[in-house]
C-alpha cells in the first residue's frame, strides 16, 4: 500500500524576471529569455504574504512570464503594484512569498481571489 500523489500539486517557483543587457525579460535561473512567454499562467499553490488574502485558491492565474527548463516550471510575475496599474482592469496586485523569500505583488485575476471581506449586502451563495 503506498499513498499516492494524486491531487497534490508541486508549488511553483515564483521568482522575479531578470532583464538581459538589451532589457529583454530572462529567467534568473537559467537565464533563458522569457519574453515569448508573456501572458497569463498557472500558478500551483501560492503562498500568500498578503494579509488581506491570506487564503489563495490551490492554483491562481497569474500575468507574467514562465520558464520551462526545469524540473517544475518556474512562474516569473510581471512586477506590479497593489492596483496592478500597469494591467488592464480586472487584474489585482497581491502580495506572494518569492523563492527568495520576499514578498512582492504579483498581478492576479481579480475574480480568481476570496470574496473580500468588504460585503456589498446580500447574495451570499
Ligand atoms: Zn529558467
Amino acid at each position: 500500500m503506498s499513498l499516492t500523489d494524486y491531487g497534490v500539486l508541486a508549488r511553483s517557483p515564483v521568482r522575479r524576471p531578470a532583464t538581459d543587457r538589451s532589457g529583454m525579460p530572462i529567467c534568473p535561473e537559467c537565464g533563458k529569455p522569457v519574453d515569448g512567454t508573456r501572458g497569463t499562467h498557472v500558478l500551483n499553490v501560492p503562498e500568500s504574504a498578503d494579509s488581506e488574502f491570506p487564503d489563495l485558491p490551490a492554483q491562481i492565474r497569474v500575468f507574467g512570464f514562465v520558464c520551462d527548463l526545469h524540473v517544475t516550471r518556474v512562474v516569473l510575475p510581471l512586477a506590479t503594484d497593489a492596483a496592478a496599474s500597469n494591467l488592464p482592469d480586472g487584474w489585482v496586485g497581491i502580495r506572494l512569498r518569492f523563492a527568495d523569500e520576499l514578498a512582492r505583488y504579483a498581478p492576479v485575476l481579480q475574480r480568481e481571489l476570496p470574496a473580500a471581506a468588504d460585503g456589498d449586502g446580500g447574495g451570499s451563495s
